[in-house]
């Protein structure tokens, strides 16, 4: 009889894990989450993000082992897969010495080196000549990255997802173990928690090193020919500038900032004036004509809340009331460039738990 799973949570990170365990035959998974592929809301990060690939992980860190991993799929998807809504973009990312102790320049510390350790994972890596820096930058780099259209790429997984067996229901767990509950009707035998920012809030878990890290961000028709961002602004040490232009018509994110243990849901209007002139002043492709914010073409502002965890995501086993629980939850500002990876590692342990059974 096929192994009954349940998966939590339908952010990128449920919906890659449930991908990966989809292609196990022996295991018949339901995937349960308050909001799913198609839902705005500010319990929901996944739809917010811009998403791009842009490393931040500490050598050594589990983190750095799910982006290193991850980034192999994500190209193969860009070229092979172009209905899932990923596409490359050149990259330049600029450094300023002064943003070492921000919030931002915290966020980005690996990003901007110029020995980057993803220097031998990202095609194209360069350092910019001193003459190809903006005046207020002190170092910078270039390569190929992507940028994936989430409103296409969280659909396209659940799609995948349904195509390998995969069930999907709406509910709203109060305690862990509910989740016991299997379309089947039967019992789980392996419960995996992707929760995200609720696992701060979920019965069971209640994890207190998770909190919100708001972004706030503005979606334009403008193009920008390329994706870039700074470490960080004068206008606040939480707030940074980034652009990119998302695939098939995805529209271009502007942003942004990381306001660490903020859950304000609504987008602060000063915030989004500061965040539109900084990218024009940054990238003027966005308003050839005059410069200035009216030019740019809104299609939407929004507010997304990373699922930050002090140590980083925890993807490890526990047992909780007689139940095997395989966390994968707390990928803050980096769910779709570790998503990947960090589902490999559930499954491993998805497989040690298989394993040890059988042995029993
Ligand atoms: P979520 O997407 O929040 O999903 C959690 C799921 O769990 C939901 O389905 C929810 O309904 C469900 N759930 C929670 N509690 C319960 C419960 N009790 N009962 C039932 N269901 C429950 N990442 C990148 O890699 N690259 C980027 O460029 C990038 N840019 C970003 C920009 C912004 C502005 C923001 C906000 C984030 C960005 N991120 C980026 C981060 C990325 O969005 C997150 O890391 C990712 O979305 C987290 O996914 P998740 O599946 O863990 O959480």
């Amino acid at each position: 009889m096929a192994t009954r799973v349940v998966i939590v949570g339908a952010g990128v990170v449920g919906l890659t894990t449930a991908l990966v365990l989809s292609k196990h035959r022996d295991l018949d998974i339901t995937v349960v989450a308050k909001h799913m592929p198609g839902d705005y809301d500010i319990e929901y990060a996944s739809p917010w993000a811009g998403a791009n690939y842009f490393p931040v992980g500490t050598p050594g860190s589990n983190l750095q082992k799910f982006e290193k991993a991850t980034w192999g799929e994500l190209d193969r998807i860009c070229r092979e897969v172009p209905e899932a809504g990923i596409h490359y973009q050149e990259t330049v990312i600029y450094g300023r010495k002064k943003d070492a102790g921000t919030a931002t320049g915290q966020w980005f510390k690996e990003l901007v080196r110029e020995d980057a350790w993803f220097k031998d994972v990202v095609p194209n890596f360069r350092v910019l000549p001193k003459s190809e820096l903006p005046s207020d930058c002190d170092t910078g780099t270039s390569f190929t990255s992507v940028c994936i259209n989430t409103a296409i790429f969280l659909p396209w997984l659940l799609g995948q997802c349904v195509k390998n067996g995969v069930t999907f229901k709406r509910g709203i767990l109060t305690h862990i173990n509910e989740a016991s509950l299997h379309h089947t009707s039967g019992s789980a035998s392996i419960i995996i928690n992707c929760t995200g920012l609720l696992a701060s809030k979920l019965g069971g878990v209640l994890d207190s090193n998770v909190y919100p890290g708001r972004g706030q961000i503005v979606l334009v028709r403008n193009e920008p020919r390329v994706m870039v961002t700074v470490s960080g602004t004068d206008d606040g040490d939480d707030e940074a500038t980034y652009i990119m232009q998302r695939a098939v018509g995805g529209g271009t994110i502007l942003g942004g900032c990381l306001q660490h243990g903020n859950w304000e849901s609504q987008p602060d209007p000063n915030l989004a004036q500061r965040i539109m002139q900084r990218s024009i002043d940054l990238c003027p492709a966005l308003a050839p004509k005059t410069g200035k914010v009216t030019e740019l073409s809104v299609i939407r502002h929004g507010v997304g809340l990373r699922p930050m965890r002090k140590g980083g995501p925890r993807v490890e086993r526990e047992r909780i009331g007689g139940n095997w629980v395989v966390h994968n939850y707390g990928h803050a500002g980096y769910g779709y460039q570790s998503g990947f990876g960090s589902a490999w590692e559930a499954e491993r342990l998805v497989n040690d738990i298989l394993r040890e059974r059988a042995r029993l």
